[in-house]
């Protein structure tokens, strides 16, 4: 028997607003517990909430970007339960009503695009963070971040491979830092993801029974969760079991899923209109104004990557895969650098060393236009590809110019034809019996002479000059 998975996402974001959803607390990351709250968000008695007017913005964004239908008529519901995280004994979300929905984003998996569909997007309220460690008996509860805007990103259950979950995980970051509503942060939790995931043969058309797996906080551990709950889901029916609906917790330190609640202890959460709060009413002019304030998308700009600058697919949506990736990538190419080469080097050389120092493009100290100089540098012929290697390290590290690392430590490109003939017949004399073998047909040794060569010139000979005379030398 075959199987296939069946997948659906719920992602919550963290909105980037200044203040809280209901009051007027900072959302400021990382200030000491406790001093970034009001009345409202520690659930005093007799407070009321006011929605902040950028949270809806930031949600109706978010649902104009990935293609859903606003309601110009939502409400906030109540979402009963009871943790220490939670002082009023309820979370304000949004139930039956929501702000968005009916969207998808689409996704390239193996070449093939796949439409994911978004059920909705619904506005709530974070709540606020229980610690254990270093209290002995205790707990403290820090309620910072209780009353932080988040949005609940829901799909449907489209996804059919891990791998599809973990591109439609990064679609949708990327997304919300394009429209810059949440900095998709996964490891300080500002984007989290929990995993709906059920099995069937292949062929069959009703979905079994799902798992749903909370904790997941990196895209890497999204596929690694998945991929272990699709075995575990499989072997648990081919030992002639059943699959039981309940909610797991993904271990990132084990590698594995393990049972938190089953169907049984699941919540009634006792669902009702919130009275505190009037029904939002949006006009349908507000949600034009902000439909035509979206900037270009990570889609839209990947296409457009594509056929203005004859890139191929890959690279135009490697390279919009972040705002400010492409934005150096184009300041690149309009001060003159050929698309193609820039693209190369942005992707091999300036990502391996943004990479080594586990930096971003924004922290890059190197300007985009040092890179196309130094390109134009190669297109005349003053250094090789090779040299071009060293010099743009050192350029990335230093930020000097690459006319001025080149004059500095000589790197320019040998192409006197005299200075690389005199390197030529130095290595041919000293190596006769690798210059017999060449010659008795061992075409390999010509790299072996290249390389010499190149050592004596410490990387300098123009290598098409020495390929050609080699050849003619040796003939
Ligand atoms: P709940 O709020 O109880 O988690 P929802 O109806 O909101 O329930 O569904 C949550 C997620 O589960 C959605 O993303 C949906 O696509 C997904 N889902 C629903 N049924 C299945 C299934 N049989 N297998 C996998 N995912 C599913
Ligand atoms: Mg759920
Ligand atoms: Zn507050």
């Amino acid at each position: 028997m075959r199987y296939e998975a069946v997948i659906g996402l719920e992602v919550h974001a963290q909105m980037l607003t200044d203040s809280k959803i209901f009051c007027g607390c900072s959302t400021r990351f990382g200030s000491e517990p406790n001093t970034q709250t009001c009345p409202v968000c520690i659930g005093m008695p007799g407070v009321l909430p006011v929605l902040n007017k950028k949270a809806l913005e930031f949600a109706i964004k978010t649902g104009l970007a990935t293609n859903c239908r606003i309601s110009t008529y939502s409400r906030f519901a109540r979402k009963n339960y009871f943790y220490p995280d939670l002082p009023k004994g309820y979370q304000i979300s949004q139930f039956e009503l929501p702000i968005c929905e009916h969207g998808y984003v689409e996704i390239i998996v193996d070449a093939e695009i796949r439409r994911i569909g978004i059920t909705r997007i619904h506005m709530e309220e974070d709540a606020g963070k229980n610690i254990h460690e270093g209290a002995g008996n205790y707990s403290f509860v820090d309620l910072n971040r209780a009353g932080i805007p988040l949005m609940e990103i829901v799909s449907e259950p489209d996804i059919r491979t891990p791998k599809e979950a973990a591109e439609y995980m990064k679609k949708l970051r990327a997304i919300l830092r394009y429209l810059g509503v949440c900095d998709g942060n996964m490891e300080q939790g500002s984007l989290r993801c929990d995993a709906n995931v059920s099995i069937r043969p292949v062929g069959q058309k009703e979905y079994g029974t799902r798992a749903e797996v909370k904790n997941i906080n990196s895209f890497k551990f999204v596929e690694k969760a998945l991929e272990y709950e699709i075995k575990r889901q499989i072997k648990v029916i081919e030992e002639g079991r059943k699959v039981i609906q309940e909610t797991r917790l993904w271990d990132s330190n084990k590698g594995i899923t393990e049972s938190m609640r089953g169907k049984e202890e699941a919540h009634d959460y006792r669902y009702f209109p919130e009275p505190d709060l009037v029904p939002i009413t949006v006009e349908q002019k507000w949600i034009n104004e902000i439909k035509a304030s979206l900037p270009e998308l990570p889609d839209a700009k990947s296409k457009r990557f594509a056929s203005e600058y004859g890139l191929p697919e890959y690279d135009a949506d490697l390279l919009t895969s972040e705002k400010s990736l492409a934005e150096w990538f184009e300041a690149a190419v309009k001060a003159g650098g050929q698309p193609k080469a820039v693209a190369n080097w942005i992707m091999g050389e300036l990502t391996k060393l943004l990479n080594e120092e586990n930096k971003s493009i924004e922290e890059c100290q190197l300007k985009p236009k040092q890179l196309t100089e130094m390109l134009k540098l190669m297109d005349n012929g003053t250094i090789s590809g090779k040299i071009a290697k060293t010099v743009f390290e050192e350029m990335y590290k230093t930020c000097k110019d690459a006319e001025t690392i080149v004059k500095e430590k000589g790197l320019v490109q040998i192409s006197d034809e005299s200075a690389i003939e005199k390197a030529v017949d130095e290595v041919i004399s000293k190596n006769p019996k690798e210059v017999e073998r060449f010659k008795a047909g061992d075409e390999k040794l010509l790299g072996f002479f290249v390389g010499q060569i190149m050592k004596l010139t410490k990387g300098k000979a123009n290598p098409q000059i020495v390929d050609e005379m080699l050849k003619k030398k040796l003939a």
